[in-house]
């Protein structure tokens, strides 16, 4: 088969995918192979092409959003047929039985396995996942438009719960980006009001087409106070401007897996009982939770379309904020 391997950690303006022959994988016991039609582009990625996330695997083949076939199964699998249309998303396995899987927040296992970073993910023609983290897709979400969903949907649908926003709620979005772009057409379709700061225009005039009520720059302070924020950018100085935006008791949430420092800042933009929480992962039940919800709505994510020998240009171009909504790149037809 065909993939997009980084050997080590680089800047991705030194294009270090390569994009060569692979032996296709063998699905173990328990775990199907899938023909992989599109895999969506996330920051994560990113992360672990530059090496902000320590290597796990070397060389890797990276992506955790992917929509494909179900080509072959393995050994005691009954859940899937060959035919299946399903998706992978970046939760590979977890160990079933520390703590945190035994209460419920497999998210935060002590022995996870990550897709595209501990074990081979969607950046290639084929790639196995155990059949009971993977997920049906259902009929009528196009494999382009549902890629996105897989991480930056469902990453942006456990932000939002824990943000706590209800219908009538004062949400601000910093960064706006594929993860914001879906969480804002949740966040409309509960009667939640958003406040989009983000540093592109084009992502700006973006969240004002998906229903913002206001957009501005990263630092703009929004006209009104925010009951709830989450940042999607991964830059640290955005937290104490997010800080000051929100309401007494207000709830801010970090959606992503890496960020650079945070400045200091005084107590009193988190005294009167402001919150923050970070966001871990996701587990089974967000995933199934929230595609049973983006069909509902329906969510409809902007794309921008590479093909899988171009996976370098689509992170640049992600890195250089060039995409309006998210990239995916088509594997096959
Ligand atoms: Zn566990
Ligand atoms: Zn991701």
């Amino acid at each position: 088969m065909k993939a997009c391997f980084l050997r080590a950690p680089a800047a991705i303006e030194t294009n270090p995918l390569e994009y060569a022959e692979a032996a296709t994988p063998e699905p173990k016991s328990g775990e199907v192979l899938v023909r992989v039609r599109t895999c969506g582009v996330c920051r994560t990625d990113l992360h672990v092409i530059e090496g902000e996330l320590p290597p796990r695997k070397s060389p890797v083949i990276p992506g955790h959003q992917v929509v494909g076939i179900v080509e072959k199964r393995g050994e005691n699998t009954r859940r899937f047929r060959i035919g299946d249309r399903v998706g992978i998303a970046w939760l590979h396995r977890t160990d079933g039985t520390c703590e945190y899987c035994r209460s419920g927040a497999e998210n935060l296992c002590d022995n996870p396995m990550f897709t595209g970073y501990s074990v081979d993910g969607g950046y290639a023609e084929y790639v196995v996942a155990p059949e009971d983290f993977i997920y049906a897709i259902p009929a009528g979400c196009p494999d382009e438009q549902t890629a996105p969903l897989l991480c930056a949907g469902i990453i942006g649908f456990r932000s939002l719960r824990l943000s706590g926003v209800k219908r009538g709620s004062r949400l601000g979005l910093y960064g706006f980006g594929a993860a914001a772009h879906v969480a804002i057409q949740v966040a409309r379709h509960w009667g939640v009001e958003v406040f989009a700061s983000t540093r592109d225009a084009r992502h700006q005039k973006l969240a004002m087409d998906l229903g913002a009520a206001w957009a501005g720059g990263t630092f703009d302070e929004a006209p009104k106070k925010l009951d709830a924020a989450i940042v999607f950018a991964p830059a640290g100085e955005i937290i104490p401007a997010a800080l000051k935006a929100l309401k007494k008791g207000g709830v801010l949430v970090l959606g992503g897996i890496h960020i650079s420092p945070i400045p200091s800042f005084s107590y009193d933009l988190l005294y009167q009982e402001r919150m923050i929480r970070s966001v871990a992962n996701n587990t089974r039940q967000d995933g199934e939770d929230f595609l049973r919800v983006a069909a509902k709505i329906p969510i409809r994510t902007r794309v921008q379309i590479f093909p899988l020998h171009e996976a370098n240009r689509a992170l640049n171009a992600l890195k250089n904020d060039a995409i309006p909504g998210a990239a995916v790149l088509r594997v096959a037809e």
